[in-house]
């Protein structure tokens, strides 16, 4: 069983307990305009051109089953066939592939390669993307492996995947960190085009089967960060079976230095970064609430 990754970062503290493997899937149902992993939307592989790193050897162009040269990357998307012979031939890191092919196996061997420094942390691997429950069995079956070796395995999700696979979830995760993005469906489907319903209901039933969630809210500037969208999402979070502890995690705008490298449009360029005023108030406003958020601010 084959799946798409686009990157495998190790040594991660900010995706679950302790130190981990985050490995990023290929691929979003969801196209958030925010997005700052520009090369997980797609579920197709894609080449990077970071033009700086080029020192002009010229290695590409002679790897490329089609020549296509260095100062040509914009006409990519037409002719590129996104092999990656050209990322494995360049010495200077400035063509990158995201997307490459791995068997879950495979994978879970690969992720489960810092197991000592898991054990010695109480860390593990997290599977993130994209959105990995876009490749489900793929996933499932990599994560299972993982905790066959007795390694604690998470994954972060949006919460957009069918009812159908919430059992499996729950039986396959130590932890699932859900990116809880607004609860009114209005403004949801504004801002994604797609329904927030079986999301809000994926949540709930992970909750009320005992699984162990934490809620990451991406706080996003005109979307969800004013008091009445804080307020309306804590009034849904205080409905659940029982309340999670939530993540606020504030809007930057790291996105724009991958606009170049994969010639694709970050809507968000210029909105200014979350200022620490805002975000303690942000916090401030849901622990008025009762509910337990992450941070000492
Ligand atoms: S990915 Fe393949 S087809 Fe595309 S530029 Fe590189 S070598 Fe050429
Ligand atoms: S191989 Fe890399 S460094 Fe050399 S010309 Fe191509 S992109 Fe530039």
């Amino acid at each position: 069983m084959n799946g798409r990754v686009f990157d495998i970062s190790r040594a991660c503290y900010e995706d679950g307990p302790g130190l981990r493997t985050v490995v990023f899937l290929k691929g979003c149902p969801l196209d958030c305009p925010w997005c700052h992993n520009l090369e997980g939307k797609s579920f197709a592989p894609e080449i990077a051109f970071a033009a700086p790193a080029c020192i002009a050897c010229g290695k590409c162009r002679e790897a490329c089953p089609r020549g296509i040269r260095p100062e040509e990357w914009k006409k990519w998307r037409e002719g590129c066939r996104a092999c990656g012979k050209c990322a494995e031939a360049c010495p200077a890191g400035a063509r990158l592939l995201a997307g490459r092919e791995f068997g879950a196996e495979e994978l879970a061997r690969e992720a489960a390669r810092d197991e000592e420094f898991f054990h010695g942390t109480g860390g593990g691997v997290t599977f993130s993307g994209g959105e990995p429950l876009a490749q489900p069995e793929f996933v499932l079956a990599a994560a299972r492996s993982l905790r066959g070796k007795k390694i604690h395995v998470a994954v972060e999700t949006s919460g957009f995947w069918p009812e159908t696979l919430r059992e499996k979830v729950a039986e396959a995760f130590d932890l699932v960190l859900f990116d809880l993005k607004h609860v009114n469906p209005e403004k949801f489907r504004k801002a994604t085009g797609k329904d927030n319903r079986g999301i809000l209901d994926n949540l709930k039933g992970l909750i009320g089967k005992g699984v162990s969630v934490e809620i990451r809210i991406p706080l996003i500037p005109g979307f969800n960060n004013s008091p009445e969208d804080l307020q309306e999402i804590a009034v849904f979070l205080k409905g659940l079976p029982h309340v999670p502890p939530v993540t606020l995690l504030p809007f930057h705008r790291l996105a724009r230095t991958k606009e170049g490298r994969f010639d694709r449009k970050y809507p968000y360029a210029d909105f200014p970064p979350m200022t620490e005023q805002e975000l303690t108030a942000a916090k401030a406003l849901l622990r008025s609430e009762g509910i337990i958020v992450a941070g000492s601010s």
